[in-house]
């Protein structure tokens, strides 16, 4: 019988578990770290062997495939051991993949991919389609594989998932933009980045799409040493030879063979530039499964947004607060920098990933009256924005930022949480801060 070893037991590694055991797999689940509970008690239910705190070597290297937690990088000890015994190890998407007909909606980039992935799934839901949402949002892509019967998902993919897929193949295939971020997984090398988020188009057949945004300087110069097989579908803010949907005069503009559309910017729900490129990409994607028109129209405008992305939290004393915790590189604050009309006291800092911050500084020097540095270790942002002009502060906790951020603003002014770094110095994860942020929002 073959054996599937799953390294990881969150939410993945479970519903992997679930959906080898399904298939008559001898399976097995091994955590260096402490299951969580839920995740212990259905593993024992469907009767699949685990251990945690742990990988026992004897039980993993037998192993005929291995699925992979996206959150294991390379070098770990565990999976060095399993290169050195030439097991193959894939990741949950791949393994999930070969047990669905469904068609795949996948989508990938440095920035934007939840709000895509909910956006596209919204639209597909709405016009009545059997679609399932997945990848790193909600149940696993394994379980659902498992348990349900779709006839379209939409999976938003991490580079890390991307990562251990060979024979994965999506339909459809979304590449919002390239940016750093995550450098310090690909030996802080860019082109290993890129690669990884290029797997997204491995397998494509010229019946499938490939929907990108043209005016990535790095995905064009990718594409330009590429082969692409799929159909090309690029968008853009402007009209251009090729391009299949863009900005003209305050429209959306989407045409591909299947339909021509306009839809008037105002009708979108989703504020800032950077969304009018998730809603063309989201709408070519709809376009391309035929969803009607004015079921495009409709859901773009009903779309709820995501939370931590941007949102709106409260206005105090005349003053706005913006919760954009999920802006955990420097190219996603810029887009928060740039959607923003007013002044600004922009709250940043945390873990940093290799940032360049020299990619906000004009809006900084623009638009920013006041930084709050909210982080372990300051050091990086003081010796970057010192002198640059807006006030500077330091906060050990967000109780500490928003207070500072209330001194400081003004009637008028947007006070901004826009970290650029990820959260993991003073808070759980980003939503933590997120959520933190908004208590001592409301509390003021
Ligand atoms: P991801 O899932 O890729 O992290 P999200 O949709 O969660 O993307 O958004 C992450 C951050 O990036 C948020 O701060 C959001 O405002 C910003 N953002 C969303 N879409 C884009 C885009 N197309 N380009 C740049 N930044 C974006």
């Amino acid at each position: 019988m073959k054996r599937v070893v799953i390294l990881g037991a969150g939410e993945s590694g479970t519903g992997s578990a679930m959906l080898a055991q399904s298939r008559g797999f001898d399976v097995f689940v091994s955590d260096a770290g402490p299951i969580a509970e839920a995740y212990r008690n259905e593993l024992s239910m469907h009767h699949i062997q685990w251990e945690q705190g742990q990988h026992s070597e004897a039980c993993i290297l037998n192993a005929d495939e291995v699925i992979k937690s996206p959150g294991i990088p390379e070098k770990a000890t565990i999976i060095q051991a399993l290169r050195r015994c030439n097991v193959p190890i894939i990741s949950e998407i791949e393994f999930a993949a070969r047990y669905t007909d469904a068609k795949i909606i996948a989508i990938t980039g440095s920035n934007g991919k939840t709000t895509t992935t909910l956006l596209t799934y919204h639209i597909l839901k709405s016009a009545g389609l059997n679609v399932g949402l997945a990848g790193n949002v909600g149940n696993s892509f394994a379980r659902q594989v498992a348990t349900q019967s779709f006839d379209y998902y939409v999976l938003e993919l991490s580079s890390f998932q991307l990562d251990d897929t060979y024979t994965f193949r999506a339909h459809v295939a979304v590449l919002l933009n390239i940016t750093p971020d995550h450098l310090d997984r690909y030996h802080y090398n860019m082109q290993e980045y890129v690669d990884a988020k290029f797997r997204i188009i491995q397998n494509q057949t010229p019946e499938d799409a490939f929907i990108y945004w043209n005016d990535d300087p790095l995905i064009q110069a990718e594409i330009e040493k590429r082969t692409i097989v799929a159909q090309k579908f690029p968008f853009s803010m402007s009209k251009g030879t090729g391009i299949k949907a863009f900005i003209e005069n305050q429209l959306l503009v989407i045409e591909t063979p299947e339909s021509q559309m306009q839809i008037e910017q105002a009708e979108l729900s989703l504020m800032g530039r950077h969304n009018l490129f998730n809603s063309l990409a989201a709408a070519i994607s709809a376009n391309l499964y035929k969803i009607r028109k004015e079921n495009i129209r409709e859901a773009l405008g009903s779309f709820k947004g995501v939370e931590h992305r941007l949102e709106s939290v409260a206005s105090v004393r005349g003053v706005a607060y913006v919760n954009d915790s999920k802006a955990t590189n420097v190219n996603s604050c810029w887009y928060a920098l740039e959607s923003v009309k007013t002044p600004i006291v922009l709250i940043l800092g945390g873990t940093d990933k290799g940032n360049d911050y020299s990619e906000i500084e004009s809006l900084v020097r623009d638009k920013v009256k006041a930084l709050i540095f909210m982080g372990l270790d300051n050091q990086k942002l003081h010796a970057f924005f010192d002198g640059m002009g807006p006030v500077i502060r330091e906060a050990g906790s967000m109780q500490e930022a928003v207070d500072a951020a209330y001194e400081l603003a003004e009637k008028g002014d947007t006070v901004l949480l826009s970290p650029c770094c990820a959260s993991f110095d003073l808070f759980l994860n980003y939503e933590d801060r997120g959520r933190q942020f908004k208590q001592c929002v409301l509390a003021l």
